[in-house]
């Protein structure tokens, strides 16, 4: 592999220079992280599985005209995405009450939601991304009324189609994290777009007749079997890769 240059390590991606001006290679690691970071695992083949599952989805949402940073996938453990401007603050939608909804308002899991409910968080590990109101987003300049205006309806479109996408395939969407960013063209416009991955490890994705839990709360929960579940909502996409299982593809040892 021809040696580039590493723009970024997260915990479970790293983001190399792209092939062109303007792009990046986000490559995916088996590395699992929860509360905080506190929590560090491996699930073997799980950067291959989160690869293809959000190449499919963002592949989609670019097909309906929902503005992605991605551009294509490159192997089995790559894609290549545009360069944005991460806006620190991340939306999340719940659908139904899981997680921390039903910790802090006492609300049963599993519980509908008499809507869907949008959370900003601010992004910074050291704080624990702390859910924020509109009032400090637009005070401390981390985003405009108007970027916040274009994140919200963008992820309410994203919300509505990804909703019907997972129920063709059995699956509840209980709630899940977007992440956007700044895209700037040539002559200087600006666009949102959603950046990051949409994967089973920042959606809960519940089997729609069972209430199997096919996300990261298998990790977080410690309920065994999180390759599993992964590998089965990719295999009701019908994007399994053709040969092997994603286990067996372990990338090269350096970026691991
Ligand atoms: O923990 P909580 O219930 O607030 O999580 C809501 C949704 O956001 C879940 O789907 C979870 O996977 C996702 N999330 C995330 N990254 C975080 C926190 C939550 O992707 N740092």
């Amino acid at each position: 592999m021809a040696r580039r240059k590493k723009v970024y390590e997260g915990h479970v991606k790293t983001l190399f220079e792209g092939p062109e001006p303007g792009t990046l290679v986000q490559y995916f690691k088996d590395d699992a992280t929860a509360f905080n970071n506190t929590k560090h695992g491996i699930i073997t083949g799980k950067g291959v599985l989160n690869n293809r599952i959000s190449e499919h989805i963002m592949s989609r949402l670019n097909d309906i005209g929902v503005p992605t940073h991605f551009v294509r996938r490159l192997n089995m453990r790559e894609q290549l995405i545009k360069a944005v401007e991460i806006i620190p603050i991340e939306i999340v939608v719940r659908n139904v009450a899981a997680g921390s909804i039903s910790t802090r308002l006492g609300i049963a899991e599993g519980t509908p939601l008499p809507r869907s409910i949008l959370e900003y968080r601010y992004k910074s590990d050291e704080l624990g991304n702390p859910m924020v109101s509109e009032e400090h987003i637009t005070a401390f300049g981390w985003a405009c009324t108007h970027d916040l205006d274009d994140m919200m309806s963008l992820a309410l479109r994203v919300n509505d189609f990804l909703c019907g996408l997972f129920f063709g395939i059995g699956i509840r969407l209980v709630d899940f994290k977007l992440q956007f960013g700044r895209l700037y063209t040539a002559d200087d416009e600006m666009q949102i777009v959603i950046a990051d991955e949409i994967s089973p490890d920042n959606c809960r994705l519940w089997d729609m007749t069972t209430g199997e839990r096919m996300d990261k709360d298998r990790f977080r929960r410690d309920m065994g079997k999180v390759e599993e579940a992964y590998q089965e909502v990719a295999r009701r996409f019908g994007i399994l890769p053709e040969s092997g299982r994603p286990s067996d593809y372990k990338g090269p040892r350096v970026m691991q």
